[in-house]
């Protein structure tokens, strides 16, 4: 029997995967649906933001992209757009080819092949979380309880009036401190985790001039006052440093493995490139979220540039049924 041939194959079921399998379907096109297995949602970042402080009408929600994702899903499977939506449910993709006549062949973590005509990548990135005594473990109590934060948009505004230190050792993580001080006026640390400092003249420049502190020792320990709310920050030299917030700024892991499978074009911290409708260098590929480069990596951009890409492929599978 001829294998079937999807429309549309979405990849990643965070903010931007969703966003593109709910508009593709609301298009009224067929929606291949992959969000990842539990090992990949576990890396995700979908997986790990609680409250959504920085959008209207989230805060209700103890999971801000979870819980809506689910009902997003929930509501397609109850509506008259449910026969357009084939959900892999806990399915992950693990290859991705294109064959000589332009379709896209998606090999799943179940070991079976799909087709489709166009693939959404939505896979995402994740932060880089600082080993503490060869573990990454210490830090989830507080990161659960968001006293240590990642993303300066999202959770900047949890510093006013706080104490407040930076785990990390370039400009980007300086940029971070210099950014938070000037908004919220508060006092800085920088620690380094045990590398030399890495700084441009103008960064370094201003880390002087606000005084921030710089710790190069390694951390060996977090402290709370009570569970999950960050008090002190202990180093190997038996110093300790009290401080109410961290934030952790040590780059990003991107989960581009697809995309470099057909060759797409990669920016030099590896985020695919693509152009404002989220096609990549490689035809009928989109890509769209975190992914994406040259964004900002937050969950209405994501949902933006999913409705960017599902529209565009609506739009030529329009053209070519005229
Ligand atoms: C702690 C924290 C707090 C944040 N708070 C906010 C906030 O308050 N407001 C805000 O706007 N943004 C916030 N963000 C940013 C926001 O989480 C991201 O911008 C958003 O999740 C990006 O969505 P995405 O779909 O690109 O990626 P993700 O949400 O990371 O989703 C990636 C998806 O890809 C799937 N996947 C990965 N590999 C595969 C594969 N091979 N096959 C199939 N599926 C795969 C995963 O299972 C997952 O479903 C926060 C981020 C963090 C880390």
């Amino acid at each position: 029997m001829e294998k079937k041939i999807y429309q549309v194959c979405v990849i990643g079921g965070g903010s931007a995967g969703v966003m593109a399998a709910l508009r593709t379907v609301l298009n009224n096109d067929e929606c291949l649906f992959f969000p990842g297995t539990p090992k990949d949602k576990k890396k995700s970042r979908a997986m790990w933001v609680r409250r959504v402080e920085n959008m209207p009408a989230h805060l209700e929600y103890k999971r801000g992209i979870e819980d809506p994702n689910l009902e997003t899903i929930k509501w397609i499977q109850d509506s008259e757009f449910k026969n357009k939506l084939y959900l892999h449910k806990n399915v992950g993709v693990t290859s991705l080819s294109k064959r000589s006549d332009g379709m896209f062949e998606i090999t799943t973590s179940k070991n079976e092949v799909y087709c489709a005509h166009y693939v959404i990548l939505c896979t995402g990135v994740m932060d880089v979380q600082p080993i503490i005594n060869g573990s990454i473990e210490p830090i989830f109590e507080y990161a659960n309880a968001q006293t240590m934060d990642y993303c300066l948009i999202c959770d900047g505004h949890h510093v006013l009036g706080k104490n407040t230190a930076v785990i990390g050792h370039n400009s980007g993580a300086a940029w971070v401190a210099i950014m938070l001080h000037e908004r919220y006026e508060v006092p800085i640390s920088i620690l380094t985790h045990g590398e030399e400092l890495n700084l441009s003249d103008e960064v370094e420049a201003l880390v002087e001039k606000y005084k921030f502190k710089i710790i190069k020792e390694k951390i060996t320990g977090l402290q709370g006052k009570e569970r999950g709310i960050l008090s002190q920050i202990d180093f190997e030299n038996g110093h300790h440093l009290k401080v109410d917030i961290c934030f952790v700024s040590l780059g990003m892991i991107v989960y581009n493995e697809l995309a470099r499978m057909l060759g797409a074009d990669l920016d030099e911290r590896g985020f695919v490139k693509a152009n404002t409708a989220g096609e990549t260098s490689v035809a009928n590929l989109y890509v769209a979220g975190d992914l994406k480069a040259n964004t900002r990596k937050q969950i209405y951009t994501a949902w933006d540039h999913a409705v960017s890409a599902a529209n565009d492929i609506n739009q030529k599978i329009r053209k070519l049924r005229r």
